[in-house]
């Protein structure tokens, strides 16, 4: 039987809302502990640069950011346990959360576990993963020096990914489904004025084509309907982000995958609260899941107040 620690606050996810959740729900002196299968950091961790984030004028890489955001709620006295959500169900008037190591009894919940890349579900692309096809050009963009990649997706984390890629690789393809960009004009400008970057408009990519390595992707106009084979040796995709909500089921009221909340960060079920990316949010950004955090935390302190009088 698996040991049941109680608690009256629990985050699930330790990136920039977690982390934040975090410190706010300690400063309510709730008794709190933040989860994550790998550790602090989150997406932001794996961001070369962030640039919006104020009160960084020179910009901050996103690992020594969400580093920082760690250090701060550790010094408040944050704990972080390294285990992975499975299941969350109501037992009375409490959410029993199911992790791969440990049953947490809780009276409320801080969902912040985020997004994860979504895949193009095209042949070949699961079985040459990590063999020349990523998700993160900072993770693995180091690998493709002086060398020929593609980047999938017109949204800002294409534009940064390719902008990232433009300054090791020899030739960079963006491989855009339309004819305009989604990504904030700031990153189109600059990547247009790239000169070893060339934009592959109307397109989607049908096949990763390759034995051991990726060698091609096959393409297809959206216009035309015309195929062809474009040779390179890494492709990233950046085709958005699906919310990392599989382990809740039926449990909340989701949006696209997405946690619907109402401004206070409240989900569909009392004591359930949801911040950061995973959430039905038109913004995503760590100012904004730095926003919702704390409204988050604060939404579960009043929660945990009134229950407990
Ligand atoms: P996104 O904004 O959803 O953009 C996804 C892109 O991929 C779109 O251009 C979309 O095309 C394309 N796409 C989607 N499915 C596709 C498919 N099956 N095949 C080919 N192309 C496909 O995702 P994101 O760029 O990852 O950004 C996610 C969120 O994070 C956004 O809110 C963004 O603003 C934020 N973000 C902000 C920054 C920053 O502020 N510096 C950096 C990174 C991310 P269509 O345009 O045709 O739909």
């Amino acid at each position: 039987m698996s040991v049941i620690s109680h608690r009256d606050t629990i985050v699930v996810g330790g990136g920039v809302a977690g982390c934040t959740a975090g410190l706010y729900a300690k400063r309510y002196n709730l008794d709190v502990v933040v989860l994550d299968k790998v550790g602090p950091g989150g997406l932001a961790a794996t961001a070369a640069l962030i640039e919006n984030y104020p009160g960084f004028p020179e910009g901050i890489s996103g690992l020594e950011l969400t580093q920082r955001m760690y250090q701060q709620a550790e010094k408040y006295g944050v704990a972080i346990e390294l285990t992975q959500a499975t299941g969350l169900a109501a037992q009375g008037d409490r959410w029993l959360l199911h992790t791969t190591h440990t049953d947490y009894l809780t009276t409320a919940i801080i969902i912040t576990a985020g997004a994860h890349p979504r895949s193009l579900d095209v042949p070949g692309e699961a079985e040459l993963r990590g063999a020349g096809v990523s998700y993160c050009a900072t993770c693995d963009g180091f690998f493709f020096r002086e060398q020929t990649v593609a980047v999938i997706g017109g949204g800002d984390t294409a534009l940064e990914e390719a902008l990232y890629l433009a300054k090791l690789a020899a030739k960079v393809y963006v491989i855009h489904r339309r004819d305009e960009l989604r990504a904030q004009p700031y990153l189109q400008r600059q990547a247009f004025d790239q000169h070893n970057m060339e934009f592959i408009w109307d397109t989607v990519v049908t096949e990763v084509i390759g034995d051991q390595q990726v060698e091609a992707l096959g393409l297809q106009s959206k216009k035309t309907g015309e195929q062809r084979r474009l040779d390179l040796d890494g492709v990233f995709v950046s085709i958005g982000y699906k919310a990392s909500t599989e382990w809740l089921g039926d449990l909340l009221e989701l949006d696209d995958g997405f946690i619907v909340t109402d401004q206070n960060m409240r989900t569909s079920q009392p004591g359930i609260f949801a911040a950061g990316d995973i959430r039905n949010t038109p913004l995503r950004q760590v100012a904004t899941a730095v926003g919702d955090a704390s409204i988050a935390a604060y939404s579960a302190y009043q929660y945990v107040s009134q229950r407990e009088g």
